[in-house]
């Protein structure tokens, strides 16, 4: 903290007016309500330190909430730069961070322990799970996350159970959501344990039930600070007006054109409210970027303008027109991987740093393509705010089916996968399958395949594993007659894997099921499956290292508040960007807030834009013929910059008119290279498992043994080492490694 209060302090110097008077107006509600650019963090971030530096309060009294604990940690070093190390103390993160802070202090009264535990997404579907069979409840028709997903939707509208109408499920779970929501709560409390969701919903249980609690946070956070206000949901804002009842210092700052959450439950009308329930609220609006160059901030601008639900609001720059944004037609995602990696390199050549360029995608399959030609490049990227692509989870459950398929020496990916969707092969049946197997020496598939042919193991684990046996030698098979594209989307398909997923109603599983399919068309580029999960180990090998510089690669979503010299948008062609499965689901409401989406990618760039579409693109591995997207069209021409190869962008009457039908109808097409032929039923039958060695046990027929489980018994005949044994209890199948001599 700087010691004299009364020094001007430099860092408002480098705001402007009013900006300036945000920061300034330090007492009572405000609001900043401004456009991308504009320097709302940095308002925030300048008040922060402002109240510090003038002694207004101590660290430990201000509460600071940003949208993620990335963006925290940068305030937290912005304001350092600005005023020297901040005292630690400070309450800075997200909403769920500071509820859990708040949360550990006053567990009791909300019925939990301090050491309470936050579940994972796994954790809460198996107690759902749980409790649906409990209720006899069909968890096939109605699976325990999308109960989840409705559960997870009244939280965040602030509804504890007693709250929710008994009916207000509908139809989900057979008319029992609500009872199940509260069986739900009542478990965690016995488990000592929470979801996410909870951490606010019992925060507001807390100051609604305990004036007291509320009081004592009254008077500590003398000043709370909330940026990217717009993706505030109810339960949110609820949170923040009971705490801010206190001092009444709030200051929030957000875009209604940056809303982009409103499927997680944000509301945009938040900042609409905010004045209504402040009504001595400032309002203070900025209109100067200072991020974009002129041609950027004017193609933003004009396509944000084609939605109807803004408040509406006036953008300009200082800076120069610089260059125009690029409009890229290309044939197919292919050339649009190879020409951004060539741009990329051209830039880089002309002294570009890597870590100011970003590429960012409406859905997170899209990046494979552009990995791979990274790699290839030798170029170093990040994806930021998640895996790279064969690292996702169900890429590595499918790149273990087709190593399975491919060789069945291949141990790793056998138990991967074995039990992956659940098949009944649980920890006591793997144990079995280790034992045998390392008794002969043999892989893991191999140990399976004698155990199921005895009673060593039982009921659901030996059919299961029968069939994942037959499953696997039978999609080896099809190798020989059927592209092995083909033979995995079978394999993920008949195994179940994607009906799993499909099943599954978490948010992320679409993004999964997407990134199935892009997997099965990574399959197609390559002669070989064996050809292919080469270049997966090499791809992946080559990814390590290379620390210093990177290209990102984001969603859309995660690049909300960065920003970047360069910004690569590809792929923005009807079906992928609007995003299909939004605008199915709400229609008006989902394609504004792709548009607002498409803004946010646009705004993250500094001082140059590309924007690219392919003629083709495989989706859900068909080829489709692809129409630019309609935001392309609502980019101005006279600051863009049209490329593309001739025939791919012509605008003209017949390309106007697909552009139109689209709504009515998305058009389909078999691939141009690659047709592909269904695939059915396959014949070829299960390839036996060769022989094995000879015997270690050598047990023979009259032979007294023990065995683990059954007892006592006499061998009443051998075949190598699988043996029928008479027990107490009956003639059993069983294998010698069990077995020692009675
Ligand atoms: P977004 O809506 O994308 O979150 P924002 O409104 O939060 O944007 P900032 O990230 O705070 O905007 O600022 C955008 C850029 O402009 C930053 O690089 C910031 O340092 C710069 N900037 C903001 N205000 C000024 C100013 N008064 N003078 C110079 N640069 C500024
Ligand atoms: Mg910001």
């Amino acid at each position: 903290m700087s010691s004299d209060p009364s020094a001007p302090a430099s860092y408002l110097d480098r705001l402007n007016p009013p900006q300036r008077a945000a920061v300034e107006r330090l007492d009572g509600p405000l609001l900043v309500l401004a456009g991308a650019g504009t320097g709302k963090t940095r308002v925030l971030t300048t008040r922060l330190a402002h109240i510090l530096s003038t002694r207004r309060a101590f660290p430990s009294q201000i509460l600071a909430v940003t949208f993620t604990n990335k963006a925290a940690r940068e305030m937290k070093e912005r304001i350092g730069a600005m005023i020297g190390p901040v005292a630690e103390g400070v309450w800075l993160g997200t909403f769920h961070s500071l509820s859990a802070r708040i949360l550990r202090r006053h567990a009791e009264l909300v019925g939990l322990r301090p050491d309470f535990t936050i579940l994972d997404t796994d954790d809460q579907a198996r107690l759902m799970k749980q409790l649906l069979q409990a209720e006899k409840i069909d968890d096939k028709k109605w699976p325990a996350r999308a109960v989840l997903s409705a559960i997870e939707r009244w939280k965040d509208r602030g509804l504890a159970p007693e709250r929710v109408a008994a009916d207000a499920g509908g139809e989900l779970a057979a008319g029992r959501a609500q009872s199940l929501y509260a069986q739900y709560q009542e478990r965690l409390r016995v488990l000592n344990a929470c979801d996410f969701g909870d951490l606010l919903l019992h925060c507001l249980t807390l100051f609604t039930t305990r004036p007291d609690v509320l009081d004592e946070y009254h008077r500590r956070f003398r000043y709370i600070l909330v940026d990217e206000y717009q993706d505030t949901n109810v339960a949110q804002y609820m949170w923040l007006r009971l705490l801010a009842q206190g001092s009444r210092n709030l200051c929030c700052v957000g875009d209604d054109d940056q809303s982009v959450y409103g499927w997680r439950g944000a509301e945009v009308g938040n900042i609409l409210r905010f004045e209504k329930d402040f009504e001595d609220a400032t309002v203070v609006r900025l209109e100067q970027n200072y991020r974009s160059t002129g041609h950027i901030l004017a193609c933003a601008s004009a396509l944000i303008a084609h939605n109807r639900e803004r408040l509406g609001k006036t953008l300009w720059t200082a800076a120069d027109p610089g260059e125009k944004v690029q409009l890229r037609g290309v044939w197919d995602g292919e050339e649009e991987a190879r020409w951004a990696g060539e741009e990329i390199e051209a830039l880089q050549r002309a002294g570009q740093s890597l870590g100011q360029v970003a590429l960012l995608v409406r859905a997170g399959f899209q990046t494979r393509e552009f990995e791979e030609r990274f790699i290839e490049l030798g170029l170093p990227y990040r994806v930021v705010g998640g895996p790279r692509f064969y690292e996702r989870a169900e890429i590595r459950d499918a790149l273990a089916y087709a190593r399975l398929v491919a060789q069945d020496a291949d141990d790793l990916a056998f138990e991967r996968i074995v039990n992956q969707p659940r098949r009944g092969v649980g920890e006591k049946a793997m144990q079995s399958l280790h034992r045998v197997a390392r008794a002969r020496g043999v892989p893991l598939a191999r140990a399976a395949a004698e155990l199921v042919e005895t009673d060593e193991i039982k009921g659901p684990a030996r059919a299961g594993l029968r069939r994942f046996l037959e499953d696997v030698a039978r999609w080896r098979a099809a190798l020989a007659t059927h592209h092995h594209a083909e033979v995995m989307e079978m394999a993920l398909d008949e195994s179940g894997y994607t009906a799993m997923w499909r099943q599954d109603r978490s948010a992320e599983a679409p993004g999964r099921l997407e990134n199935l399919k892009e997997f099965v068309a990574a399959l197609e580029g390559f002669d070989t499956l064996a050809g292919f999960l080469e270049h997966v180990s090499l791809v992946m090998e080559n990814a390590e290292g290379a620390p210093g510089e990177m290209v990102s690669l984001m969603t859309l979503h995660s690049a909300k508040g960065l920003e970047f010299d360069i910004v690569f948008l590809p792929g923005w062609e009807e079906g992928l960007f609007p995003h299909p499965r939004a605008l199915d689901e709400k229609g008006e409401a989902a394609l504004e807030e792709e548009r607002r989406l498409a803004h946010v990618g646009l705004t993250r760039a500094r001082r140059r834009a590309y924007v690219s579409f392919a003629a083709n693109r495989r989706i859900h591995n068909l080829w489709q013929s692809a129409i630019p997207s309609r935001f392309v069209e609502e980019l101005p021409a006279e600051h863009v910059e049209r490329v593309a190869q001739p025939g791919l962008w012509g605008g003209g009457p017949a390309r106007r008119q697909r552009f139109d039908e689209f709504d009515q109808r998305q058009e389909w097409v078999a691939a141009p290279s690659a047709p592909r032929r269904p695939v059915r039923v396959i014949e070829a039958r299960a390839e036996l498992v060769p022989p094995r060695p000879a015997a270690a046990g050598g047990f023979a027929p009259g032979d007294r043994v023990f065995h683990e489980k059954f007892g006592y018994g006499i061998v009443r005949a051998a075949d190598a080492g699988k043996l029928d044994v008479e027990f107490p209890t009956g003639r059993k199948k069983v294998m010698d490694s069990f077995l020692r001599r009675g």
